[in-house]
Order: C-alpha cells, then structure tokens, then sequence
C-alpha cells in the first residue's frame, strides 16, 4: 500500500521520467499565443520591439521550464545580423546614341546595395533568361546593367528554373545592375509588392549587385521602341537556346537612394544538460518572427500578427519545455527559437553555419511550425518522410498515443520551406511532425487567405485542438530520442544522409 501511495505520489508530480506527463490543455497554448500575436508585440518584426518582447517573454517562460542558456558565448542568444533594404528615390536616365529618351511608363522599382548609389552612362544589355542549357551566363554583363526575363525557360536546367538563382549568376558574373523583367509567373505588382514591403536578407550571405530591381514588359517595350528597337523581336530570339544576350544600344544614368537598414537579430537557444552529454543532443525548434508591421499607414490594420505562423510553434515548444524540464534526459535537448524564418529560414541557416552544439551529434531536429491548422483527432504526418531513418520511432510514438498516421509523402511537398531544410541540407536529421500538414486541403485553405498577411491574428476560433496533441506528441518524441537506451541511432550519422 505504502509503495503505491508513493508511486501515486510521484505519477501526480510527473517526477519520474518513465510516467506520461500531464497532456498540454488548449488554454495552456492559448494564453502564449495571445501574448506572442498580441498587437503590442508588433508581429514579432526582426530588429523591432516586438523582437525584444517576444525574446523576453520566451526567455521567462524558458527560464520557467528549467532551460538554461546555451548559445556558443553561454547566453540565450545567438546573434544573426541582417539588412533590410528598401526604395527610396531614383531618377532613372536613358540614352540613346547620345540623345535623352523619355520612357512613358513608372513601372520601375530600383534599390541599391548602399544608401547612394550613382552611375553615370552605364551601358545596357538585355541577357534574355540570363543563362543558357548548361547554366553559364549568356554574355560578357561586367560593369553592365542586365535586364533579365524572370519567367522560366523550358531549356534551363533545374537549378537555374529560379529566376533568384539566374540572378545571382548574373551577379557572380560582375554585373553592376540586374533587373528583372515580370512576367506570367511572378507580375509586376508581386515585385511591386515584394520590394515595398523592404526585404531582408542575411549579411552573411548578402550577395547583390550594386543595383537591382523589376520593370513590366510593358516599361520594357517602351524603352525599347524609343531606342528605335522591336521589343517582341527580342523577347522571341531570347526564346533560343544559344541566345547571347544583345546589347540595347542604350547607356543610362543612375541617381539610387535606398532605405539600407542594418539588423542585428537573435535566436534564442536554451537546453536540458542532458546526463550523458557524449551520447549526442535532441533539437526541438521553431521560429519566433513574424511580419512585423506589414502594411501601408493606410491600412487599418497594418499588423501581420503570425497567430497560426508561428506563435503556435512557440507557445507549442514553451509547453514541451514544461513537461520536459520535469525529468532527466541522457542526452542534451536543445530548445532553439529561430529569426527571420519569413526571410529564407535566415536563422536557422545561421544556426546551422555556426552550431551551438556540433552538427554530428544532433541525433534529430524537430521543428515545429504553423501548428495551429488541425482539429483533435488529426492524423499525423511527416514533413522529411523518407528523408530519415526515423519515421518508424515517430510512428511507434505517435501509435502510443494513440494518433493515426498519413502514410502518404505528400507533405514534403512544404520539405524546402521550414527550418528543418537547412538542417536537412547539413546531412543532420531533420523532420516536422503533426497534424498541420495531414490534411492539406485545411492547410491550403489557410495559406490561400489569412497567411501571411493582418488577419492571422488571434481569433475565437483559432484551432489549437490539433496544436495540444502535437504538443504532447513532442514531449514524448523529445522523452524518446532523449533516451539512450531507447533510442540508438543505427550508425553514426555520416556523410550522404541517404
Ligand atoms: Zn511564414
């Protein structure tokens, strides 16, 4: 009787590691959500105040767990530094054989690496889609302005599809300028769009010319037809495989203000000492940014909240921290809150450049994102199915709590647009696991509407049902790689990730 008493004793603390911890309540998730997507955290903005207060609330709550700083220096935070860059004035001057033209359309938009940037006859070439079949830059673009076609061409080879990547070719190649021209698959009012909204991109990986930008095809045939050429005659011929650019027969005067704003921003990195440090580390991850202010002054709402993307994440990862923080682990678990996800996975990136906890010895990522989507009772599905060795541990895991499985691969449809990509791409397991992306047709119906824009906010009807399970999911999944005995990696992982 005594020994039951005791052990009841304990089951109602959750003090032994072996016991099911408390389940994570709806309310529990709620409460964080509504203070991380709150107006007065201004949306979470990298290098704002709503970072500061998203940092502090998290370091609390964090502290609250039982987490212990771990960035490399012995802080919470790892610093990432950033630019955000954004138009201000350029008066744009055309030439041709010496004489002024007068171009009939606005639709142009330049911004400069620096805050000035001038440029006096600068001569203009028009590369088509910029590379050929095999991927080399079409002509000689140095010291030149590039216009280039943004849509895809049948003949590029894949890794050259993106318009991002022929641009930075263009780059690479020592173009002064590059300009994109929209087309069908990105319109001018998406570059229009995308350049106000003053980008950011990481310093360490900031690689632009002096001046780039977008024009419509509809500002490219008035240039064009001034300079006395066929705009159509050019596009066609771009259409070529051995295209080789062509020269416009132009020079232009450039006068570029910009808005060049630099950011320093943080992860935040906190860990369980596990007590065999040795036998590797667990990394439950997620990301604390959002959109910040995000729309003109002359919007009501002008608060990109990110209430689904991703304060649910966090309020997600602060209640695993809770339940986990309750017991001893073997090994090391990592809690890491990443920066500028919206921006490319930015933090995670920088993570990974520079780990507080060498990449060998991350047994597995879990990064958690977007979680509010699902109702109770969703299945459970995996983001890197395939990818890993894992998939059979998580679906034991989930099984035990009784959660059904999506079998299918679909999900890794989103693989390359989390933060367990640039794990992923280091060979370090990585994987997403939930009900979020189970039933992609509620998940399009988020991302088709109040994604990323004012109205992912905190609403009565936020579904955080789905957001509970895959919180007590995690403290299992987390108790389970933490485990040496239960979990033992099938070899060191090593090399191809295959
Ligand atoms: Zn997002």
């Amino acid at each position: 009787m005594r020994a039951r008493l005791i052990l009841s004793i304990f089951l109602a603390f959750g003090f032994i590691g072996s016991v099911v911890a408390k389940p994570v309540t709806e309310a529990e998730l709620r409460k964080h959500v509504e203070i991380l997507a709150s107006d007065d955290f201004e949306g979470r903005g990298p290098g704002t105040e709503g970072e500061r207060k998203t940092l502090a609330y998290l370091e609390s709550q964090w502290t609250k767990a039982g987490l212990k700083p771990a960035a490399r220096d012995g802080s919470w935070y790892q610093p990432v530094d950033l630019v955000r860059r954004g138009p201000k004035q350029a008066t744009v001057q055309f030439f041709a054989k010496g004489e002024k033209l007068r171009i009939v359309s606005d639709d142009i938009l330049l911004v400069g690496k620096e805050a000035e940037y001038r440029a006096d006859r600068l001569p203009a070439l028009f590369v088509g889609h910029g590379v050929n079949a095999q991927g080399k830059v079409v002509a000689d673009v140095k010291g030149k302005l590039a216009f280039l076609l943004a849509d895809d061409a049948e003949f590029l080879p894949s890794e050259m599809k993106a318009s991002r990547n022929r641009r930075l070719a263009l780059v690479d190649a020592g173009a002064a300028g590059v300009v994109s021209i929209s087309g069908e698959q990105f319109d001018f009012p998406l570059y229009r769009r995308a350049i106000l909204s003053r980008p950011i991109s990481w310093v360490a990986r900031d690689k632009r010319a002096d001046v780039e930008g977008a024009v419509s095809p509809q500002y490219m045939v008035a240039l064009v037809t001034a300079a006395g050429g066929d705009w159509d005659k050019l596009r066609a011929a771009a259409r070529s495989t051995d295209y080789a650019g062509q020269s416009l027969g132009l020079t232009v005067d450039l006068n570029v203000l910009s808005d060049v704003e630099p950011i320093r921003s943080n992860n935040i990195i906190g860990k369980f000492a596990g007590r065999k440090p040795d036998s590797g580390a667990v990394v439950l991850m997620g990301h604390w940014d959002h959109f910040g202010v995000c729309r003109p002054e002359s919007d009501e709402d002008r608060i990109c909240n990110g209430a689904v993307d991703n304060a649910s994440g966090m309020a997600v990862l602060t209640e695993v921290a809770k339940r986990l923080g309750k017991a001893k682990f073997d090994r090391d678990i990592y809690f890491i809150g990443t920066t500028a996800e919206e921006y490319g996975l930015i933090g995670a990136r920088a993570f990974a450049a520079d780990p507080a906890v060498a990449l060998d010895q991350i047994k597995v990522v879990l990064n958690v994102d977007t979680v509010a989507i699902a109702p109770k009772g969703a299945k459970v599905a995996i983001i890197g199915r395939g990818k890993t060795d894992l998939d059979a541990d998580v679906e034991a895991i989930a099984r035990k709590l009784k959660r059904k499985i999506e079998p299918s691969t679909d999900a890794n449809a989103f693989l390359q647009r989390q933060d367990g990509w640039a794990l992923t791409e280091k060979n370090v397991p990585a994987l997403m696991v939930g009900g979020s992306f189970a039933d992609l047709g509620k998940l399009e119906a988020f991302l088709k509407t109040d994604y990323h824009g004012p109205k992912d906010e905190v609403v009565d009807t936020l579904q955080l049902g789905g957001a509970a399970e895959d919180a007590d999911l995690h403290v299992e999944l987390g108790r389970y790689f933490a485990d040496t005995r239960k979990y033992k990696p099938k070899k060191a992982e090593k090399g191809t990730g295959e």
